[in-house]
């Protein structure tokens, strides 16, 4: 049996995983799960799932949280609370694997306590990879931890790498990978209403059911750009040799162009159930839940660039990793303020590549390494965001 460790189990991608652990539970078994506030999504888990552990990082929900189970039938399940718990879980032996769920920052000490420690880790929290770049990929080399990713796009270009390909290697005779895009649900907005457009409509995705930051990501295009800088580290690839594609139809996950002219592709209905299941039963391959691909169905498949006008977050994601060092880390930073912001209606969906412009203009790029960097830069970052941020809404 695998013993899985689901960090961020309440989330998005944290449901879809115990969706495809329910229909393996011959091979995986479920040894923790862990939430920030949501205590009663976390409790109907704990009763489906029965782990030994349980964390709810809120103190306060905790303390709730820990009656529901003194009471309840699964008494059993040992309740942590605070953030260093996630550390705890992540790390203990009998966990093999650790789905690297939680959205944000927040995620980065727990994927890398299961990078150092030498877990299979399934790495959706992207943003933990783009904050920490080769100190991440150092940590799981080190250990030897197997690092699988989750995102669709970067599942799709590590099924398309030649067989027995470890992530952080050299794609050997890949000569450029096609980093695909749905566009969001703005991808043909006029520029000019972008100014005006709601959080409902922002949250929207035209394709993918996902939580709010990443789709508020989507809809800017910063989640494309912080996925530019994450394919550049899982895949040992320079920018240049990465195009990213606007897709519509979400049908292609993302192709690698080889030397002899192949291009490989990744097709598939547009269900984060299938990139999960990938990883899970990696190197085999197991039932993900997620109906067949009617092919019949698929009447076009639409393939244009990117406009950097429209989409100034991709802009500045380039700039970000052609920086290097800490830029990064303060791109991501500002994102996070800034989209946080934008969701609690204080600032206009305009106003965020605006505040994550102006926030890496008051940093050097600096060399990053030592994790103390990294954490300083993402907290000097935060500060001088939520600075622009106060200037602008006053
Ligand atoms: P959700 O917002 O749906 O879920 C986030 C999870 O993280 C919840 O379990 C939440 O707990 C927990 N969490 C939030 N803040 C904290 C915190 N401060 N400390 C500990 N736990 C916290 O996000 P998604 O599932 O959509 O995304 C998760 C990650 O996966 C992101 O990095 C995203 O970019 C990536 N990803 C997501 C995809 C998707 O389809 N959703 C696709 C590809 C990548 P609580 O419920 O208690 O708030």
């Amino acid at each position: 049996m695998i013993g899985i460790c689901i960090l961020g189990a309440t989330g998005s991608i944290g449901v879809s995983t115990l969706d495809v652990a329910k229909r393996h539970s011959d091979k995986y078994k479920v040894i923790a799960l862990t939430a920030n506030t949501n205590i009663d999504a976390l409790f109907e888990q704990c009763l489906e799932h029965h782990p030994e552990y349980a964390v709810v990082v809120n103190e306060d929900q905790a303390v709730l949280f820990k009656q529901k189970i003194a009471n309840s039938t699964v008494s059993d399940i040992k309740v942590l609370s605070g953030s260093k718990a996630l550390e705890t879980v992540s790390t203990l032996d009998n966990v093999d694997s650790v789905m690297a769920a939680i959205v944000g920052a927040a995620g980065l000490l727990p994927s890398l306590a299961a990078a150092k420690a030498g877990k299979t880790v399934l790495l959706a929290n992207k943003e933990a990879l783009v904050m920490s770049g080769d100190i991440f990929m150092k940590a799981v080399r080190d250990s030897g931890a197997k690092l699988l990713p989750i995102d669709s796009e970067h599942n799709a270009i590590f099924q398309c790498m030649p067989a027995g390909y470890i992530a952080g290697e050299d794609a050997k005779q890949a000569r450029r990978i096609l980093l695909t895009a749905s566009g969001g649900p703005f991808r043909e907005t006029p520029v000019e209403e972008l100014h005006d457009v709601t959080v409902a409509q922002a949250v929207a995705h035209p394709k993918w059911d996902m939580g709010r930051k990443i789709s508020v990501d989507s809809a800017t295009m910063m989640n494309k750009g912080l996925e530019l800088i994450e394919a550049c580290l899982l895949f040992n690839m320079s920018p240049d040799a990465i195009q990213v594609v606007i897709h519509k139809q979400s049908i292609i996950h993302s192709m690698v162009d080889y030397v002899d002219g192949s291009v490989l592709a990744q097709m598939g209905n547009p269900d984060m159930r299938i990139p999960i299941a990938h990883a899970m039963a990696w190197p085999e391959r197991f039932d993900s839940g997620v109906e067949p691909l009617n092919i019949f169905d698929v009447r076009q498949m639409d393939f244009e660039e990117p406009n950097l006008e429209r989409f100034p977050c991709l802009r500045l994601a380039y700039e970000a990793i052609n920086a290097g060092g800490i830029m990064p880390t303060v791109l991501n930073a500002a994102n996070e303020v800034a989209v946080d912001e934008f969701l609690n209606e204080r600032i206009k969906f305009t106003d965020i590549p605006v505040i994550i412009d102006q926030c890496m203009a008051e940093f050097s790029a600096d060399s990053v390494d030592t994790l103390e960097i990294i954490l300083k830069a993402d907290k000097d970052a935060r500060e001088q965001a939520y600075k622009i941020v106060e200037g602008i809404v006053h």
